[in-house]
């Protein structure tokens, strides 16, 4: 029998559609664990069209904060009292912090993003970021990287409905951030993407392009890429993609997706408990998960 849920137990959520396959509340529910934290985590489909009620139960169980998935990130944002700065610009959620019945929403995607290229040495500040893709994960970042100093943004986006986002979001950014210079590219203009990528510090894939089943795709000419450019995908199934294979094998410094992952997941930890998650413990926890598992 679980013997850490009592009458006190205080619940932190997911609310989206689908979340069965969520790595969230193992993650959450062993760092509360380690930590010894009288709180638990629980997934919860919930559709677009039931947010408000979804959003109504947070508040009458007095639920201490919630993550929310696709795709509810946009209407939850609608739905909240407050946002964070980076959330406004975004206009999109995936974090929610009940301060005694005050809902605030935070997006942590953008700023995974960024601890996961820290992690790896790379500092964002006065960087030209190439950006391929113009949907929720791309936003974020785009936004999150404005925000951290980034010295230029290189949006490219093929001419489908995220086109318009893309310019939507240069707009948003520029009218809070001055001191970024951004464009907005067609991705079919391969002579464009491959001069801005020759002048970037860093290129990543913020599209499905990559993810399962489009797996072994890449957007992006192996020759186009060359050993000082860092390289990050937003994309984690799979672990590496073909474009993070790419930059390996020329010796680029590679920030694959799982790494965003786990830091957006450990920046909203800190938002709704104020500490840092176990990051080390947590993953090592993982590693031997898959050991038991193969
Ligand atoms: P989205 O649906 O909001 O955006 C999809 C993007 O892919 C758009 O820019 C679209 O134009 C582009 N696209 C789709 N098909 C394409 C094609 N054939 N060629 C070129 N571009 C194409 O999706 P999203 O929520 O932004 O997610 C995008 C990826 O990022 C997914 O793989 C998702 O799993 C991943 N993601 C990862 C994290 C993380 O923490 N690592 C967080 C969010 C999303």
């Amino acid at each position: 029998m679980e013997k850490r849920i009592s009458g006190t137990t205080g619940l932190f959520t997911l609310l989206g559609s689908p979340v069965g396959h969520s790595g969230s509340p193992a993650m959450f529910n062993f760092s509360f664990q380690k930590q010894g934290l009288d709180y638990a985590y629980l997934a919860f489909d919930v559709k677009k069209e039931q947010m408000p009620q979804a959003i109504d139960a947070l508040r009458l169980f007095k639920v201490r904060g919630s993550n929310v998935t696709m795709p509810c990130k946009t209407v939850a944002a609608d739905l909240v009292d407050d946002l964070s700065p980076a959330a406004k610009i975004v206009g999109a959620i995936n974090v929610i912090v009940n301060d005694n019945g005050k809902l605030t929403g935070h997006i942590t995607d953008g700023l995974g993003f960024v601890k996961n290229l820290q992690e790896k040495g790379v500092d964002i500040k006065g960087k030209k970021l190439v950006v391929l893709g113009a949907g929720g994960a791309a936003t974020a970042i785009q936004v999150q990287s404005a925000l951290d100093g980034a010295s230029a943004i290189s949006i490219f986006n093929k001419k489908d409905a995220f086109f318009e986002n893309a310019q939507a979001t240069k707009k948003k950014i520029n009218d809070s951030v001055t001191a970024v210079e951004l464009h907005v590219y067609d991705l079919d203009d391969q002579e464009k993407l491959k001069a801005e990528i020759a002048s970037a510090d860093i290129l990543v894939n913020t599209t499905i392009v990559g993810m399962k089943p489009l797996d072994g795709q890449s957007l992006v000419d192996k020759s186009f890429l060359r050993k000082d450019l860092v390289v990050a995908d937003t994309v984690y199934n799979p672990l590496k993609t073909q474009l993070i294979l790419d930059a390996e094998s020329l010796g680029c410094t590679v920030a694959p997706g799982k790494g965003m992952l786990l830091w957006q997941g450990a920046a909203a930890y800190k938002l709704f408990t104020g500490k840092d998650m176990p990051v080390d413990e947590y993953r090592k926890f993982e590693e031997e998960q898959k050991a038991v598992n193969a």
